[in-house]
């Protein structure tokens, strides 16, 4: 790598709020790749997109400057941020690097304004970003499952390989996947059913154990035959819960309990009731305790446990407790735990477990896209590296 130019692609795409960043953690997990890049002497650009961008307005909010001066003190040097994705200053400057030199580009989406270039792969984007380097590397494993000018496009012009993290993110859902110890358990919550059909009709042939919560929960107690009042329900796809149930009804767990409300609003009231007796007029906000108790069963005689989806609206306390108490039972599983990415693993660095995790996954989509069993469309073009 001694002086070449690497073009490498990492997942800074972290919650920033009035310019501060609330999660650095996708930062921080992609420092190995960057680091051994520097010490081999190599001109590291970084490309990364944040947010969505479709407007003017969006590129103030969704600019990667406060992200260039966190980088620079995690790294311990300083890191040139380009406020441009092409263009003279960022040739010049490219031109400029030292080895070691890091700098970072200007989010990769504020090409999608004109015409989606970024996001539809335009194959010109693609080309002029490979002729600013000589490598490509691509570390950024939350955008795998997607087919961008950052990574398609960049990867089928030059030289490529997968960076630390990435390999990491494969291995650790390859194994899990192909051979995972017995009981394997799965944890699925989030809100919408129809988000994860592909997710429960793969997982429930590999998995033990199918433990279902959260908004989507209720659509399969409705297909029950209880009534949910006005939870979250998916009726488009009520018959599809019927028909899981019937075909594995020993895999599927659900719900015994649920914390209801009236309205998902601060300080809250609330009450806990069997599924059974959800009135018409109350919403489905979190598992309940006897769940959380019948659920921990479960996570302790496992020896696998994959989680995707919070089972309670955890952003609202208290509908975080039943999230919690899963969250707490898995710090105590000596097995393998891996959380995967999105909204899960925000709740469980925000309850400060995700070093008692085996694996806390940076990338929500695209760890959801190989726990469905599909190919990831970002890896099809790189090379064995
Ligand atoms: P997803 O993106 O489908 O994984 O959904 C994550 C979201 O589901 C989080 O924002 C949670 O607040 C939400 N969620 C989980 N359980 C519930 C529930 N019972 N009612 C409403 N939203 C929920």
């Amino acid at each position: 790598m001694y002086d070449k130019k690497v073009l490498m692609r990492v997942d800074f795409n972290v919650p920033i709020k009035n310019g501060e960043i609330l999660d650095d953690n996708r930062i921080l997990q992609s420092l190995k790749t960057i680091e051994y890049a520097v010490d081999k002497g190599a001109k590291v650009i970084l490309f990364s997109h944040l947010g969505r961008v479709k407007t003017e307005e969006d590129k103030q909010k969704n600019t990667l400057k406060p992200i260039a001066d966190r980088l620079s003190i995690l790294l311990k040097k300083e890191v040139l941020f380009i406020p441009e994705t092409r263009g003279s200053l960022l040739e010049t400057s490219i031109q400029g690097m030292q080895k070691g030199d890091v700098l970072l580009v200007e989010n990769t989406r504020f090409e999608d304004i004109d015409g989606k270039k970024e996001s539809n792969n335009d194959q010109d984007l693609g080309a002029y970003w490979a002729s600013l380097g000589d490598i490509y590397i691509n570390d950024a494993f939350g955008t795998l499952h997607r087919c961008h000018a950052s990574n398609v496009g960049i990867a089928s012009h030059l030289p490529n390989g997968i960076g630390f993290l990435v390999e990491k993110e494969l291995q650790v859902f390859e194994k899990v996947l192909q051979k995972p110890e017995r009981p394997f358990t799965v944890i699925l919550g989030g809100s919408k059913v129809s988000d994860k059909i592909e997710l429960i009709k793969h997982l429930v042939t590999v998995a033990d154990y199918l433990l279902i919560g959260g908004g989507m929960a209720y659509t399969f107690i409705k297909a029950q035959g209880f009534s949910i009042g006005k939870s979250l329900l998916d009726e488009e796809h009520l018959s599809f819960c019927r028909e899981m149930l019937q075909q594995y009804k020993d895999k599927i767990i659900l719900p015994v309990d649920t914390t209801n409300t009236k309205a998902l609003s601060e300080n809250p009231s609330y009450r806990i009731c069997s599924i059974k007796e959800t009135k018409s007029e109350e919403i489905g906000a979190d598992i309940g305790p006897e769940t959380a108790t019948l659920f921990i069963e479960y996570i302790n005689k496992s020896k696998t446990i994959i989680w995707n989806g919070p089972v309670g609206a955890f952003e609202t306390k208290p509908f975080d407790k039943g999230t919690k108490a899963l969250a707490e039972a898995l710090t105590h599983n000596q097995g393998t735990t891996i959380i995967g990415g999105g909204d899960t693993a925000s709740a469980i660095i925000g309850f400060g477990y995700q070093n008692k995790m085996s694996h806390v996954s940076t990338g929500g989509g695209a760890a959801l896209c190989l726990l469905e069993g599909q190919e990831l469309k970002g890896i099809g073009v790189i090379e064995e590296a």
